[in-house]
This record gives structure tokens, C-alpha cells and sequence, in this order.
């Protein structure tokens, strides 16, 4: 596929700083991998703080034009780049199969879910309104304007590989900031190809770099640097941690997007069919590799058997293979360990005493494909209510009364998305506000949109991503006294 690419010079294996393509400075590699079949796809660059350090000061000096520009410029250019996405559509989606595994059409979806980001912060660079405030003394004026923090940087997950860099960098670009990219290694073609379409619609040279190799070097050279005055990042909780940690230092910003734990209650009052297409969409979205994907369905007695039942049917049509493959909508796991962790979650239910409705055997592809399955007489302290599954397991727990679901949803640190099913408007007001999580989707299991503030509380994450609310992240409030003469 990758000699198929329409545009074969979306297909980069050098890093991109100061709108220069360049290896590591020891010409080092590390070899991507397609998770289908564990072919070799190519290498990039396997840097480290000196090449981190370069695309630091790339931003830096590319910051004082690139934040005065205005904002509809910096606008048109953050425009031409989503056109440009959506004009090699299909070249971005495979590349995105060949190293995430997702099926062709899912990878296409993002690839337009991604430039969305670009289109809604090209028309959001324009309103980064300030205010003005009745001053508190005769004479005085109190104006507010709001300011690029500077230099910014993104570390990214491989689940999500162009969306989570242009939710971050749409909202970076557009506020007048410049940014530093380190993706995943896993998925670093995204990245790079997405560099090459914003040189092409206009970035001026170290706007927007990407740099690959070392996370942990990568990510200290990040957070050591007083240069860096925002870093926003999307993965592991524990990952966030560490930066977090790191970013004490000189006290830069950060927003983090981190693990969920994503509960899913039907209330007997629910619409059974809209419940279960929302749970199909949302615990196989991404084979269950996404954030926001259920983790713990928790449904109420009365309608527990027939929505079970139902649910089970619509597994029955999912299709796993390689994301290639005409109709197959449940690729390959990331890797080994992500297969691994579905297992372990999976026996621990069973020794609890669960029972398996669907599934439940290794896929006959092996490798790292895993066969969807369904688990019923799911008990909130099992591994699989705990921690997040990542993977294409639907367990489900059953309930009596709404005070215990809210109780088991809520038994968690994590505090992402919710979701829940019901129609009796009083219960959907009393259940969305005692939620603690950032996102809740009421009837509903697809809630990320570029319109939507994406985010979570409790150790799920800090900032939103998205939205009006997004450039705020990218952005700092200055006040202005004007005393009168
Ligand atoms: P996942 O489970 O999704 O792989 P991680 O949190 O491990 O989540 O990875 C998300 C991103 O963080 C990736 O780009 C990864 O390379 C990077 N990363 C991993 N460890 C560190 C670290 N110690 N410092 C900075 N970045 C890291």
C-alpha cells in the first residue's frame, strides 16, 4: 500500500525542524511496524534532547512573526491545511491503517474528524475577544487582551494518530503560538505527513515541527526547557503524571487527556435499539481503543436480558481483519501487550465468576487480533472495572436501583466521558449532573466533535481540547490598567 500512495511524498521517514527534513544528529532509526502483520512499514529518526533542543528554538524564533501575523492570516493558512488533509483523504487513511491497524474507512473518518479541528480553529483564531471591565477608580481603564503563551508542545498517543495533533495544534496555531510534536512511535507517519501538508499550505519554517525517537528524553527536553511555556498532552495517567511532575520546574501549562473508565448504565426506561447502537459505536470504536470508549456497562434489572441479547446479536456482525479488507470494522490490537491486557481482564472476570456470552476464544487470525467479546455477572471490583480495558471486551454489570448505578459509575478515579440511556427527563437531569466525569453522552455514545470541549476531571485529565473553550489552553489573559493623567 505504502508504494500505492497517490502522493508518495506524504510517505516521510525524517523528522520535520525549522522546515527542514532531517534524521537524528546520530542518523539512529526505529522501524515502524504494521500491527496487521508485523511488517517492517520503514524507520524514522531516533532522536533525543539535542534534536529536541533544535526544534525548541525553531519555534522560539518562528514565535515573534508567527504571533504577529493576524489572526485571519494565520486563519487562512490553518484553512488551506484542513483542505489540503481532505484532498489526500484516502493517502492519509492508508497510511494510518498501514501503521495503527484501524480499518480503511475508520482511518478516512479521521482523517476528516482531524481536519476539522484545522477548519473550526481557522474560524476560532478571529474571536480571541478580550474584555473591558468598569474600572474601580474615575478615570481608570481596565482592559483584558489575551496573549499566545509562546512556544508550545504536544506529546501524542497512536490511537488517534492526526486527530490528537490537530485538536492540539489547530488550537496552538490559531492562538498565535508555535509547537513542538513528539507522536507516538508507533504512529509517526501521520505526523509526518501532516507536517508535509502544513509546509505545503503555508507554515512558515518552525511553525510546526515534528520530532521522533526517545519519549523520555524527548519529553525531559520539553519540560527542562524555560523556552516551553505550555506542553499538552493525551495518553496514559501515569504517563501524565511524570509530566506533570516535570512541568513543576519552570511552571509551564498543561493540559492533560489521560485514561477514562467510561461507564454506560441502561435505565429500564431506556429505548433498548438506540441503547444498543450506542454501545456498539462506542465500546468498538477503534477495535475499543479509544479514551472515550465504554469501559463498564452497568444496566438495570428489567431491561438487563433483552438488552444483552440484543447486544450480543449486533457483535455477531462485527467483522475483524485487516483494516484493508472490504467490510472489516475490528483491526488488529496494537500490539502485544494491549492483547494481552484484553486476556487478563478478561480471565480475571471469568475466576470472579463471570460468564461468557460471545467470544471469549483467541481470534483464528492469532497474532494481534482478538475476538469481540461479551461478559456478563461483572462485579465492580473486577480488573475490568478497575483499570481501562483498551480493547474489544464488553463487560456488564448489573444493577437495581439508580443511586447504585450513579454509586458504581462514580467508584473510580478516572473521570473522563459517561454515558447513559434513559427517557424520563427528570432522571436524565438528576443522573447527568451527579456524573463526575468531563463529558457525558445522554442517548448518545458518539460525543467528539471540533464544537464540543473535550476533556476530564479527576485523574482523567486537566484543559479541554475543542470548542471555544480550546485556544484558551494556548492563551494568557493580560490585564491592562490605564490610570487616568
Ligand atoms: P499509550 O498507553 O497510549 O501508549 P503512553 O502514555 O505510554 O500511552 O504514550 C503516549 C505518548 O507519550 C506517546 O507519544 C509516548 O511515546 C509518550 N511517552 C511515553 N513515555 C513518556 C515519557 N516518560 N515522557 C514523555 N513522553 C512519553
Amino acid at each position: 500500500h505504502i508504494n500505492q500512495l497517490q502522493n508518495p511524498a506524504l510517505f516521510r521517514q525524517q523528522c520535520y525542524i525549522d522546515g527542514r527534513w532531517r534524521d537524528a544528529d546520530n542518523r539512529a532509526t526505529i522501524e515502524v511496524v504494521n500491527p496487521a502483520d508485523r511488517a517492517v512499514l520503514g524507520s524514522v529518526p531516533d532522536m533525543g534532547a539535542a534534536e529536541t533542543d533544535a526544534a525548541i528554538a525553531a519555534a522560539n524564533s518562528a514565535f515573534r512573526s508567527w504571533r504577529n501575523r493576524t489572526a485571519a492570516e494565520r486563519g487562512a493558512i490553518l484553512h488551506r491545511w484542513h483542505e489540503l488533509m481532505l484532498e489526500n483523504q484516502d493517502d492519509l487513511g492508508a497510511l494510518m491503517t498501514l501503521e495503527q491497524g484501524k480499518p480503511l474507512p475508520e482511518a478516512k473518518g479521521e482523517i476528516a474528524y482531524a481536519a476539522a479541528f484545522l477548519q473550526w480553529f481557522s474560524e476560532e483564531a478571529k474571536r480571541a475577544y478580550g474584555d473591558t471591565i468598569p474600572a474601580a477608580r474615575p478615570g481608570q481603564h481596565i482592559v483584558v487582551i489575551k496573549q499566545p503563551v509562546g512556544v508550545s508542545a504536544a506529546i501524542t498517543p497512536w490511537n488517534f494518530p492526526a486527530a490528537m495533533i490537530t485538536r492540539k495544534a489547530g488550537a496552538a496555531l490559531a492562538a498565535g503560538c508555535t509547537m513542538v510534536v513528539k507522536p507516538a512511535s508507533e504512529t509517526p507517519f501521520s505526523a509526518l505527513a501532516l507536517a508535509e501538508l502544513g509546509e505545503r499550505a503555508g507554515l512558515p519554517a518552525g511553525v510546526f515541527n515534528v520530532v521522533t525517537g526517545n519519549a523520555r528524553e524527548i519529553g525531559q527536553a520539553l519540560n527542562s526547557s524555560s523556552t516551553v511555556r505550555k506542553i499538552s498532552f493525551t495518553g496514559s495517567t501515569e504517563v501524565g503524571r511524570i509530566l506533570m511532575r516535570q512541568s513543576a520546574e519552570h511552571i509551564q501549562k498543561i493540559s492533560l487527556e489521560l485514561g477514562g473508565n467510561a461507564p454506560f448504565i441502561v435505565f429500564d426506561d431506556a429505548d433498548v435499539d438506540r441503547a444498543v447502537e450506542g454501545a456498539i459505536a462506542s465500546k468498538f470504536r477503534n477495535t475499543g481503543q479509544t479514551c472515550v470508549c465504554v469501559n463498564r456497562f452497568i444496566v438495570q434489572d428489567g431491561i438487563h436480558d433483552r438488552f444483552v441479547e440484543k447486544l450480543k446479536a449486533e457483535m455477531a456482525k462485527l467483522k475483524v481483519g485487516d483494516g484493508f479488507e472490504e467490510g472489516v470494522n475490528q483491526s488488529a490490537l496494537i500490539n502485544d501487550a494491549a492483547v494481552g491486557k484484553v486476556r487478563e481482564h478478561l480471565d480475571n472476570a471469568l475466576e470472579g465468576g463471570a460468564t461468557v456470552l460471545a467470544g471469549g476464544v483467541p481470534h483464528p487470525l492469532g497474532r494481534q487480533f482478538v475476538t469481540p467479546t461479551l461478559v456478563t455477572g461483572v462485579k465492580p471490583d473486577m480488573k475490568v472495572c478497575r483499570e481501562e480495558t483498551f480493547g474489544p471486551l464488553a463487560a456488564i454489570i448489573r444493577f437495581e436501583t439508580e443511586a447504585e448505578a450513579i454509586e458504581i459509575a462514580n467508584d473510580t478515579p478516572f473521570g473522563l466521558s459517561a454515558y447513559f440511556y434513559s427517557r424520563d427527563i427528570h432522571r436524565i437531569w438528576r443522573v447527568a449532573e451527579a456524573l463526575e466525569t468531563g463529558m457525558v453522552g445522554i442517548n448518545e455514545g458518539m460525543i467528539s466533535n471540533p464544537a464540543a470541549p473535550f476533556g476530564g476531571v479527576k485523574e482523567s485529565g486537566l484543559g479541554r481540547e475543542g470548542s471555544k473553550y480550546g485556544m484558551d489552553e494556548y492563551m494568557e489573559v493580560k490585564y491592562l490598567c490605564m490610570g487616568s493623567e
